[in-house]
């Protein structure tokens, strides 16, 4: 089957990661994933505002997703909506397992990721992205946590949808996982699979995770190589 971009079934797009890419985060991200541009930016540890949300015995992560009015075709209202609380919540979900957040007890990890061009798997884009700012930011983690979806198109199970597949497609799945920990940490369905097309789904995310994983471990190499960015 030929995709739109002439993918094959088990391809992911082009994907660039760059760390350390924001001076004044404390650690930072920038991620093109096929026509996705997002930011990812981390702050922290720090103290905790307002303070009744504080744990005595480990940090809280607050993770905050913001689509700019820009990045999709009609220009989308500013500001905050049901989706982009959804996505932060999913995103803290899929992140905080990977986090050693009893070495920081008392204090709150910030993320944020700006999402400045939209094209589909924008969760998976910038929890991806997230997790190379959370170690550039030098915060202690299990590993690094790689996402990825996959879906069905035309009644095929294929990996990493990009818009016009997800807009004419039967499902799509958001997978994230924890490598070392062989850990599931983000799993969601938007339409219908039968429970075989959910085991391929899963294991074609999985897979495709383990190439995404490759290439933040490269973006945290290149940086700590040296390299140096703008
Ligand atoms: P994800 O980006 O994680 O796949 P969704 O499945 O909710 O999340 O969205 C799929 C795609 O639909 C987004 O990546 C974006 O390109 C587009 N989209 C989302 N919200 C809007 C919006 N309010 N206006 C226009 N396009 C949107």
């Amino acid at each position: 089957m030929e995709r739109v971009d002439g993918r094959r079934f088990d391809e992911l797009r082009p994907i660039k990661i760059e760390a350390g890419v924001l001076k004044r985060a404390d650690g930072s991200c920038y991620i093109e994933w096929g026509k996705n541009k997002i930011y990812a930016a981390v702050y922290g540890p720090k103290k905790v505002l307002p303070r009744h949300l504080e744990k005595d015995d480990r940090a809280i992560l607050r993770c905050r997703y913001n689509m700019a009015p820009f990045s999709v075709e009609e220009r989308k209202r500013p500001g905050p909506d049901r989706r982009a609380v959804e996505i932060g919540k999913v995103m803290q979900g899929a992140l905080e397992p990977a986090i050693l957040m009893h070495y920081y007890p008392k204090s709150m990890i910030e993320i944020s990721v700006e999402v400045v061009q939209a094209n589909a798997g924008t969760r998976c884009a910038g929890i991806t992205a997230v997790s190379v700012a959370l170690a550039d930011a030098g915060i202690p983690m299990r590993d690094l946590v790689p996402s990825c979806a996959a879906g069905k198109v035309d009644g095929q199970v294929i990996l990493d949808l990009a818009k016009e597949e997800d807009n004419s497609g039967e499902a799509d799945m958001p997978v994230a996982i924890i490598p070392r920990l062989n850990q599931i940490t983000l799993l969601q369905m938007d339409g219908k699979l039968t429970e075989q097309e959910v085991e391929q789904a899963i294991t074609l995310a999985m897979q495709g995770c383990q190439q995404v994983y490759q290439l933040q471990i490269d973006a945290l190499r290149r940086k700590y190589a040296g390299a140096e960015y703008e």
